[in-house]
Order: structure tokens, then C-alpha cells, then sequence
């Protein structure tokens, strides 16, 4: 794509996510600083700058950009935080995690989509975010706690083990619900007592799934 048909599409990007209520400059200037072209790969390369999800590798799928904006927000990420995200698949919510906080794990079941993440971070000069192969609803028990937690894949509920590795103070996005059906995105706050949940939109993820995917899933 030339230069000024870029500009004009990155533009058209950033008003879309504004309009679908990413409002919060440090997420939008994450948005504008991380290219998400690079983590859209073959066929639908073209419309990296659209706000629409698209499949990527291993029949996942990159999510909807405002999605990825909003869902960011209701993180409220410090530059102080350490992340733990589940879902790596093409690292691009990651990399806008990355441009916010201090940190950031990051963990698929997907061998193939680690790889081709860990690539597209390397070439971007990304170096606050480790990713790992693994089954990421155990969380991770060894960096655990953390500040922050992102699910991009839709849990029955949110996992215990996850809520057990949040800090008191800390939050956790999640979808919930069937994975054949509309899901609720709800964030969890852990308090000196308990946790506090609140439904923020529907939204449409793929499911979370047990396990380490085998070499050809
Ligand atoms: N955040 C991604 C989109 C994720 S799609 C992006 O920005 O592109 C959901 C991802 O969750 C898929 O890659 C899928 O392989 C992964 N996934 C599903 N169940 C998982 C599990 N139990 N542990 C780790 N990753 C899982």
C-alpha cells in the first residue's frame, strides 16, 4: 500500500475506534503507535485497518480493534503493571499492552501462533512481552501475582486459577458465556474481601480450551 493510502486508512482506523466509545488518549495513542497489519497475515492482509475481526493461523481469529481498544480501557493498565494475557493469537492485543504497562506474559495453546507472534514483536523491537506455549487457564503460577488480567478467549466462568493469581486491587477482563453464543465481557475486581463483577458488553470471542493444542489442530 503506498504511504498516503496508509495515512488516510490509519486515520479512518483511529475515527472508527473513537466512535465506538475507545475514548481513554493513553489506549488511542497505543492504537496508533502499534501497526496491526504486521499480525494479519496472507488473504486478509488488506483489511488490517478495518474495524472487523478476521481469522488468523490455527482457525482463530485476531479480534475487532475496537474490541481490542475497549476492552483494553476497562483494564486500566499503569505503566507500573505486570500483565498476564490469555489468548496470544496473532500478539496484537498484546503488543497495545505492551506500549501501556511494565510487563507482559502472554500464553496460547497454539505453538504456531506463539512462533508467529514472538516474530512480529522481534521486528517490531517489542521487548516487554514474554510468550509462552501453554494452558493458560492455569495462569501462570510462577510470575503470579499479577496486576493485571486479559482474557481474549471465552470461559463457562472466569477461571479460578486466574482469580487466584490477581493482586488485591487488581483487575481481570474475561468474556463469559456458552462459546456458540453472544458472551458477556465482565471485569472482576479483586478487593480486600472478595471480588467485585461487573458486565460491561456482549461481545463474541472463540472458546477458551483445555489443554496444549496437538502439532495439526
Ligand atoms: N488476543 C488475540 C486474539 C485471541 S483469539 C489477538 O490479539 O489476536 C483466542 C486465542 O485463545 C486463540 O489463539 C486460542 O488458541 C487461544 N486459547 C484458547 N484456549 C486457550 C487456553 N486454554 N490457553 C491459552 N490459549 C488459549
Amino acid at each position: 500500500m503506498d504511504p498516503d493510502a496508509l495515512a488516510e486508512r490509519k486515520m479512518q482506523f483511529l475515527f472508527a475506534l473513537r466512535s465506538r466509545g475507545v475514548t481513554d488518549p493513553a489506549v488511542l495513542g497505543a492504537m496508533e503507535a502499534v501497526d496491526r497489519g504486521p499480525f494479519v497475515r496472507g488473504l486478509f492482509a488488506e483489511r488490517a485497518y478495518e474495524d472487523t475481526p478476521l481469522p488468523i493461523a490455527c482457525g482463530q481469529t485476531i479480534s475487532q480493534p475496537s474490541v481490542v481498544g475497549l476492552m483494553t480501557q476497562a483494564l486500566e493498565v499503569t505503566s507500573r503493571d505486570k500483565v498476564l494475557e490469555v489468548g496470544t493469537g496473532s500478539g496484537y492485543q498484546a503488543a497495545i499492552l505492551a506500549q501501556l504497562a511494565r510487563r507482559v506474559y502472554t500464553v496460547d495453546r497454539h505453538k504456531r501462533l506463539v512462533h508467529e507472534a514472538r516474530g512480529v514483536f522481534d521486528a517490531m523491537g517489542i521487548v516487554n512481552i514474554t510468550s509462552l506455549i501453554g494452558d493458560g487457564s492455569f495462569g501462570l503460577p510462577d510470575q503470579a501475582p499479577f496486576d493485571r488480567i486479559i482474557v481474549t478467549a471465552a470461559a463457562e466462568d472466569p477461571p479460578g486459577p486466574l482469580l487466584a493469581q490477581l493482586k488485591i486491587g487488581g483487575i481481570m477482563v474475561v468474556p463469559v458465556g456458552q462459546s456458540d453464543a453472544v458472551q458477556s465481557l465482565i471485569r472482576v475486581r479483586r478487593t480486600e474481601d472478595g471480588f467485585d463483577y461487573d458486565e460491561l458488553r456482549a461481545v463474541r470471542f472463540v472458546p477458551l480450551l483445555e489443554g496444549v493444542a496437538r502439532e495439526n489442530d
